[in-house]
Formats: C-alpha cells, structure tokens, sequence
C-alpha cells in the first residue's frame, strides 16, 4: 500500500484548510465603579453588591435598579443572578443591551459569516474584504459533513485547489502588467480582485470582528444554537455561549450547552 497518496492530501490539506473556528474577545464592559459611587452618595442610598458577579452583570444590574431606584432600604435581597434571571423572566431584556462585548472570529467560511450578519439587531460587523485582500493564500472551512465521510475528502480537497489555482490565474490573466511590475491602480486592484473573487466557493475561510449586546447575543443563541444539521454555526454558538459563561453566566439563564448526540456541541434553550 503506497501511503505517497495520503502524504499528498496531507500536505494539501495543511495548505488549503482553516484552523478551527477561534473566539476571541477584544472588549467587554468595564464598569467604572467611581462613578458608580459618586452618584450613590449623590443621592444618599446604598447598593449591595453581589461578591461573585462580574462587570457585565454589575452593569446590566445597576440599570436594572436604576428602573425602580432600588437600592439602599428598597434593594430587594436578591443576588445579581437571581436579579438578572428575573429581568429576563418578566421580558425586561432591555437592559441586557447595556453590556456589550466585541469579539473576532476567524476559521468560519464566508457562507457562515453571510447567516451570521443577518442578525441586525444590536449587531455590529467589519468584516475581511475580498476587494482589497488578496485571496491568492485565502484557506477553506472544509464541512464538517465532508469530513465525516473521508473518501469524499480527497475529491473536495482537489476541487477547492482547482478552484484557488483559477483564481490567481484569473487575477494574473486581468492584470497585464503584473510580469512588468507596475502598480495598478487601487481600483484597477479592485476591480481584479472583485472579479476573481466570484469563483470563490463558500467555504473559502473569513475573518470577522462583530459586537453585539447581551441581548442581541441571546436572540442570536436562542435562534441558531439548535438548528441540527447547521453544524459550522452550532460549533459558533457553542464557542459563544462558553465565553458568555465567563463573562456574565447571569445572562445566559434558560440556555444549555452540551455534546449532541451526532458528536457536535448543541446550545439549548428554554423559555422560562
Ligand atoms: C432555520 C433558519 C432558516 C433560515 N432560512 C433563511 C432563508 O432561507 N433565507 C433567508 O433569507 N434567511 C433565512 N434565515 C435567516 C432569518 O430569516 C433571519 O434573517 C435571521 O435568523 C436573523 O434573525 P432576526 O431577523 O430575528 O434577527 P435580527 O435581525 O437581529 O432581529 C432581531 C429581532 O428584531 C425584530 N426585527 C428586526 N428587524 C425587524 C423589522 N424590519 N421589522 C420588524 N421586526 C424586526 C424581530 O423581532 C427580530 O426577531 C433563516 C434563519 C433560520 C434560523
């Protein structure tokens, strides 16, 4: 059995195919606890603060109070998740949209990222541009269905190579003057890319910064962490959900992550 095949795929497959999907936070709230402080001197009350919470609940807590001014004697003796759960039980999600998070998100394919920026409400998106980046090293988000069937691998791996070799000749077939050196211009540059681009599959690897709020996120979670067969946004949501636990598990009452059956993380979630 000659292995020279597979050492073939797996030189192709490091080349052509994107890391895992990656989570990262670049902002979360800060709550600056000074002026938090002035005002309740200001106005003569105290609040009792939950030990355990985090920023972004402090905040979503603070603005919850603010509602009713309940603080000093008129605090209720619930801890800032029970507080929390009750705002979301009595459909006061409104003031889940003061905590908001900024996050990158890299290894998902543009057909993902297309579901992911219909969520308009309290999302906000910048995301890697096929106009000015060069796809000519662009990786692919290979199907987690394609990999469950590995005879079906080699058969995608070659059609996504084929696919990314036309696209640089493509791009090199519009532009002339490349083999001279001169610069195009920037919308010559363009207008190359934006033609070349258009053979480039879905699956072709994007990298994009959103941020959104609490309760955008919640929505989001609610709507897509389920959906069975959408395997590259469950394996999102999960990631989302994770760090949502780190970051302010108060908001995520009535969701649960966990290891479907079919090997894939699934985020539940239940109306209270
Ligand atoms: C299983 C599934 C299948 C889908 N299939 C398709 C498909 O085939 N084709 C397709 O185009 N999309 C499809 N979508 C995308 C879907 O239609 C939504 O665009 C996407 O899920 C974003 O949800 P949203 O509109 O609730 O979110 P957001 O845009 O964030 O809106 C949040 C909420 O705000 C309110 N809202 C927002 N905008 C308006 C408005 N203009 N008027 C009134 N209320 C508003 C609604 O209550 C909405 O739920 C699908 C989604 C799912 C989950």
């Amino acid at each position: 059995v000659s292995v020279v095949p597979h050492v073939e795929i797996a030189n192709e497959i490091a080349d052509l195919i994107a890391d895992d999907p990656a989570l990262y936070v670049l902002a979360r709230p800060v709550i600056n606890f000074d002026q938090v402080s002035s005002f309740l001197k200001d106005v003569g009350v105290k609040w009792e603060r939950s030990r355990d919470a985090k920023p972004a609940e402090d905040l979503i807590e603070f603005a919850g109070r603010i509602c009713y001014m309940s603080f000093g004697s008129d605090q209720s003796r619930k801890t800032n998740q029970e507080y929390i759960h009750h705002l979301i039980k009595q459909q006061h999600e409104s003031v889940l949209e003061h905590a908001s998070w900024t996050f990158l998100l890299t290894g998902v394919s543009r057909a993902f990222t297309h579901q992911l920026v219909r969520h308009r409400v309290g999302f906000s998106f910048s995301q890697l541009s096929q106009q000015y980046h060069d796809e000519a090293g662009a990786k692919y988000v290979m199907p987690e269905e394609i990999k469950k069937h590995p005879a079906l691998v080699s058969d995608w791996i070659r059609l996504i190579a084929g696919l990314r070799r036309e696209y640089v000749t493509i791009a090199a077939n519009l532009n002339p003057n490349e083999s001279e050196q001169v610069r195009v211009t920037k919308e010559k540059q363009r207008a190359i890319r934006s033609a070349a681009r258009t053979i480039l599959p879905n699956a072709t690897e994007t990298k994009i910064v959103f941020s959104a709020n609490g309760r955008a996120l919640r929505h989001f979670l609610a709507k897509r962490g389920a959906i069975v067969g959408d395997l590259e946004m469950r394996r999102v949501a999960a990631l989302v959900h994770s760090q949502l636990m780190l970051e302010a598990p108060a908001i995520l009452s009535g969701f649960t992550s966990r290891i479907h059956e079919d090997g894939y993380p699934i985020v539940n979630h239940v109306k209270e």
